[in-house]
């Protein structure tokens, strides 16, 4: 895995010790976190580190294409690292995000009206495995 250090400066970001924080912070979660999340979490380690920082930290890897802003639950913005093209699944119930396989769509340019896409997000709704599994008695959940 490249350096995070590395990866900011590809993108012209100045590798400050809190933007790599916050970027280490996304990667290694699975979780989709909110600003809220990675406040929480990084807060213990950087005391100075503030819910805003975190924001405009995140504006601008969104801005750089680094990070994702999700807005699946419809309530709270959830960020995600962009590595590689993939789809999301929103819990209902655990507000969970999980990440699945990503959908491809056959594109014609005719399809689009001569458009050019350059990416696109899916994101589905329901009820997760492990809930699912809770309401049928499974005490794995
Ligand atoms: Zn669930
Ligand atoms: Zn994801």
């Amino acid at each position: 895995m490249k350096k995070i250090q590395q990866i900011l400066k590809e993108k012209g970001v100045k590798p400050s010790f809190q933007r790599i924080r916050v970027l280490e912070c996304l990667m290694k979660s699975k979780e989709h976190p909110t600003v809220e999340m990675i406040y929480l979490k990084l807060a213990k380690e950087i005391p100075t580190i503030s819910k805003t920082t975190i924001y405009n930290t995140l504006g601008l890897f969104e801005d750089k294409g680094l990070v994702d802003d999700l807005t699946i639950s419809g309530q709270e913005a959830r960020y995600d690292y962009k590595e590689k093209p993939h789809s999301h699944f929103y819990c209902k119930k655990c507000r969970n995000i999980i990440d699945i396989e990503s959908i491809r769509v056959p594109c014609h340019k005719d399809e689009i009206c001569g458009n050019q896409i350059e990416e696109a997000h899916y994101y589905f709704r329901g009820v997760c495995k492990r809930c699912l599994n809770k309401k049928g008695g499974d005490v794995n959940g």
